[in-house]
């Protein structure tokens, strides 16, 4: 309820940063509440001898934990959500009317311009062309930071075994596949996450599509990651089918290395980076994979051969008309295809795909708050991403100080806020934090107020 009532009171001061989607009134909102709206199902029915059986009592409520049976009959077959979807707007005015009075946790807009965005069912909303949208979130990167700060617990009442990193398919104890996990940031994922959202903006959208970058909105997204919308009129009739092969084009996927890297009276060549596309960038490919070659698992004959003259293999590469250098021993044409093949999977940009094809998709609003944080899912400008600092420059809070107990058994890793370091937290506790780290471990759901 107070981080409610401080959401509230961000939007009511109409923060100048939110931004109004063009043609508002053909957008789709969604909210995400911080309560969940739980419904008990109801069922009549007559069994074998004939007698009436009822289960559920149909009641309705609003609850700040999701449910797992009803409070009123405690039958398990309850229904609950947090969102609220179909919601429409027709004004900067009316949004931030609404967001003040729902103060939401967290609040999307549709990519796509609708006919009728409040209609309840996709067929009805008249889909009118969507803006292309890019998520790059640490989620998917695969980073070896979240076995520091991210941990899991398996949902077995029975069974409850805790862990670091990434929760497994299954519980290693029981087999269960459910699990309640707890996804922290640090500078390296977010570092991760940018390094793509430069390529993503620098290379694909503006380098080969040639997008008019005036036309290419980017944002932090207010916790793991960033979002990047091209609005150009241009592309909004895409497909699903349209935007999946962008994805694939961004990501690498079925380049064909043996029509680049061919042998001509003997030597090996690679193209010359003047040549557009992916064509020209394979170099620029290879030189980051055979840098970072000691992060590389596989187990090819040519991985040695690399990691023993890795200067010269990048040197050559490096040279303006590149060359694959005669000096890495024992690694012919059909190895370097290998690994320029491995060079452009890992180059390509690590993108959430569904994010991108789903032309019915909806994606933060910016300059709103993110309930994972508190921290704002701040614009940004290509100029201003290289120097971003999400843990100082998306603060929303900044007012005060608020007590916290940190929660027993969360082991809170330590964080960054400004310029502060705060934390690790691994016991009950009593702190006395400054309102934005307060706010963060409150949404973070690891500490409560005092
Ligand atoms: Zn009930
Ligand atoms: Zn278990
Ligand atoms: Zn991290």
């Amino acid at each position: 309820m107070k981080l409610r009532l401080l959401f509230h009171e961000y939007y009511l001061e109409g923060p100048q940063s939110l931004d109004v989607p063009e043609r508002i009134n053909a957008r789709e909102f969604a909210l995400q509440t911080w309560e969940h709206n739980w419904h008990c199902i109801e069922r009549r029915g007559k069994d074998d001898s004939g007698k009436e059986t009822r289960t559920g009592c149909g009641k309705s409520g609003k609850s700040f934990q999701p449910l797992k049976e009803c409070p009123n009959c405690g039958s398990g077959e309850v229904k609950s959500t947090s969102w609220i979807r179909h919601v429409g707007y027709r004004s900067r005015d009316e949004l931030l009317a609404g967001l003040a009075n729902s103060a939401p946790q967290s609040v999307y807009h549709s990519a796509a311009f609708y006919g009728v965005p409040i209609a309840a069912h996709m067929h009805e909303k008249e889909w009118q062309g969507a803006e292309l949208v890019f998520d790059i979130d640490a989620d998917h990167l695969d980073l070896k930071c979240a076995n520091d700060h991210d941990a899991w617990r398996c949902n077995n009442v029975d069974c409850h075994k805790t862990g670091t990193g990434t929760a497994p398919e299954t519980c290693p104890v029981c087999g269960n596949s459910s699990f309640s996990t707890r996804k922290w940031i640090c500078d390296k994922c977010l570092n991760a996450a940018r390094k793509y959202t430069k390529k993503l903006y620098d290379d694909f959208l503006v380098g080969d599509f040639g997008f008019d970058p005036k036309k290419i909105q980017l944002n932090y997204s207010g916790h793991r990651g960033y979002h990047v919308r091209v609005r150009d009129p241009q592309i909004y009739s895409l497909d699903s089918n349209a935007r999946v092969e962008i994805v694939h084009y961004v990501m690498g996927l079925g380049f064909k290395s043996d029509r680049v890297i061919v042998t001509e009276h003997g030597v090996d060549l690679i193209p010359s980076r003047d040549v557009p596309g992916w064509t020209g960038r394979v170099a620029d490919a290879m030189i980051e994979f055979i840098q970072d070659i000691d992060s590389y698992p596989g187990t090819e004959k040519w991985v040695p051969a690399l990691k023993n003259h890795r200067a010269a293999a990048v040197d050559g590469l490096k040279r303006t008309r590149p060359v694959l250098s005669k000096n890495v021993k024992g690694v012919g044409v059909k190895s370097w295809q290998e690994i320029a093949e491995k060079a452009v999977e890992r180059y390509g940009s690590e993108i959430d795909r569904p994010v991108t094809h789903d032309i019915h998709r909806v994606i933060r609003l910016i300059g709103s708050l993110n309930g994972k944080t508190g921290f704002v899912a701040s614009s940004l400008t290509r100029d201003n991403l290289d120097d971003f600092d999400p843990f100082s420059e998306s603060i929303a809070f900044n007012q005060g100080t608020m007590k916290v107990i940190f929660h027993k058994g969360s082991n809170v890793p330590s964080f960054k806020i400004g310029s502060e370091v705060y934390g690790p937290y691994t016991k009950e506790e009593t702190v006395e934090l400054p309102m934005a780290a307060a706010v963060f471990v409150l949404c973070k759901g690891v500490a409560s107020i005092e």
